[in-house]
């Protein structure tokens, strides 16, 4: 019977599909502060999630329109890390 083999593809089908609807946002859940851009208000901005030599895990936003750059700790409440903790005081 062919139409047993079907019917057990089409299953497997739906079981995969409902955990890939469910990804809907890479980076997770949005950080304070990365909406807009700070001295600009642009929200096309460029963000990659990374992590700093302390080990803290930020989200570092850059704006292309005014090349204003800001580092946001995902656990942060909207106010961006000074450039000294950004760039490492791990000496
Ligand atoms: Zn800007």
């Amino acid at each position: 019977m062919a139409r047993r083999k079907g019917d057990a593809a089409r299953a497997r089908a739906q079981q995969a599909a409902e955990p890939l609807g469910s990804i809907s946002q890479p980076l997770g859940p949005a950080v304070p502060g990365t909406a807009a851009c700070l001295r600009c208000g642009e929200t096309q901005m460029t963000r990659i999630r990374m992590a700093l030599t302390s080990g803290r895990q930020v989200l570092f936003v850059s704006c292309p329109a005014c090349e204003q750059r800001n580092w946001f700790p995902l656990d942060g409440n909207g106010t961006p890390l000074p450039r000294d903790e950004v760039m490492g005081a791990d000496e």
